[in-house]
């Protein structure tokens, strides 16, 4: 686009008459008026384009942050002296004198808790303890979700049922006959298969509470509060009696040893000792089920696995057509659905798809609709959902491989 007033070719020959010269111009500018309408859709193409990707650069270059940052440690304020502030750190119980700034000084009262730097400097005051339990451990009564609302993983939930609701329901049957009840059960598979849903339903079938816990929010938050927090865990599973424990993401405090030693892996071997002394000084459980959840089996420490913790390993893997089939036929119960929508076929289009996946073409086949002003959904809506999803997580592939 080096074109300037002066380098442009004039659209006649100098011997054209006036009234031919004006035409030949007429035309010339036509042209150029729709190259320019059209370059100017494809400069909003683009950035509309750009500003996605810059969304996304922001995302990452944020995490990258975090994940680089060194963690943060625990501590409890001691007392507040002229010299500085003392700290006990919690996990290894020491104590150390910190000088903090006057702003950070007013803040801080004995007893608040406060997170400190590898060189214990405090850098913030934390919320008190019941906000950071509260944040962890996601407590409902007797959750929504029914068996019915699960699809293509029958035999994994009839053995769910049968090792995690006898004993809630009957625990005095395994007392007359002399046998602990089976101690956990491990649901592994990969994301968005219906684990989380599987220890909800029971946990609804059962009247029981449901407790929550995810194993990354318990090491990678605040070092020093891992295994504390697996204490209160249980320890609010025998407030709530009867409860269903789903501890989710369980590869974060239960994987392989490493050579390496960090105070990261230390605290990460602490929160799984607790969990294991918790779950094998549980004898007398009472109705107490634990679930746990990973997608990461093959990172499992063995010493999970051992007899007694976890000795149901349950698979549970994507859903086949039929599975999907069914799946679909759940997440569009309550959906406007054109009578030529064949599930079967959608089911054979969308192989790979998780439950999770299937759930997400529901929703958005009923955006398209919505966006072409129609109440019904047709078969080619969900059909471009697909190619959405996939499309979508094709592009959160590469963005994460360019940033790996
Ligand atoms: P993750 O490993 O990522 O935690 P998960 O296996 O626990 O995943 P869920 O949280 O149970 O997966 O599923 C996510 C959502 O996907 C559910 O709320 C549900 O809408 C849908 N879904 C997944 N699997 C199924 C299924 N088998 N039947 C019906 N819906 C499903």
């Amino acid at each position: 686009m080096t074109d300037t007033v002066d380098d442009v070719d004039l659209p006649y020959e100098d011997g054209a008459s006036q009234q031919e010269k004006v035409e030949a111009l007429e035309e010339r500018l036509e042209i150029l008026e729709q190259q320019n309408e059209e370059m100017r859709d494809k400069l909003l193409d683009a950035n509309a384009e750009n500003n996605k990707y810059q969304q996304k650069l922001e995302r990452l270059t944020h995490e990258n942050k975090k994940l680089k940052q060194s963690p943060l440690f625990v501590a409890t304020v001691q007392e507040i002296t002229d010299e500085g502030v003392i700290i006990k750190q919690h996990g290894n119980n020491q104590e150390a004198l910190t000088e903090v700034t006057d702003e950070m000084r007013e803040e801080l009262t004995p007893d608040s808790r406060v997170a400190v730097n590898n060189s214990l400097s405090v850098v913030k005051k934390l919320d008190s303890e019941t906000d950071v339990r509260a944040r962890v451990m996601q407590v409902e009564q007797s959750p929504d979700v029914a068996y019915e609302d699960i699809g293509g993983i029958d035999e994994q939930m009839e053995e769910v049922r049968e090792t995690v609701e006898m004993p809630i329901e009957s625990p005095e049957m395994f007392d007359e006959v002399g046998i602990d009840p089976p101690s956990g059960v491990l649901l592994h598979g990969p994301p968005g298969t219906g684990k989380t849903m599987l220890a909800k339903a029971v946990a609804n079938q059962t009247d029981a509470t449901f407790i929550k816990m995810a194993g990354s929010e318990l090491v990678h938050k605040f070092i020093g509060e891992g295994a504390k927090l697996v204490r209160d865990l249980f320890e609010l599973a025998r407030q709530e009696e009867p409860a269903v424990v789903f501890i989710d993401e369980i590869d974060a405090i239960a994987a392989k040893r490493t050579d390496s030693k960090t105070s990261g892996d230390a605290e990460v071997q602490r929160t799984m000792m607790q969990l294991l002394s918790e779950m094998d000084g549980f004898e007398d459980r009472g109705q107490i089920s634990i679930i746990a959840a990973t997608n990461r089996f093959d990172m499992l420490d063995r010493a999970i696995l051992r007899p007694g913790r976890f000795d149901r390993l349950i698979e549970v893997p994507k859903p086949d057509a039929e599975g999907r089939e069914l799946i679909f036929q759940i997440h569009t119960r309550d959906m406007n659905i054109a009578d030529e929508v064949d599930f079967a076929e959608l089911a054979e289009e969308t192989q790979e798809a998780s439950g999770a996946d299937v759930k997400a073409i529901t929703t958005e086949a009923g955006m398209f609709a919505i966006r072409d002003d129609r109440k019904e959904v047709w078969m080619q809506d969900f059909l471009d959902a697909w190619d959405k999803i996939k499309q979508t997580e094709e592009e959160s592939d590469e963005v994460s491989k360019t940033f790996a």
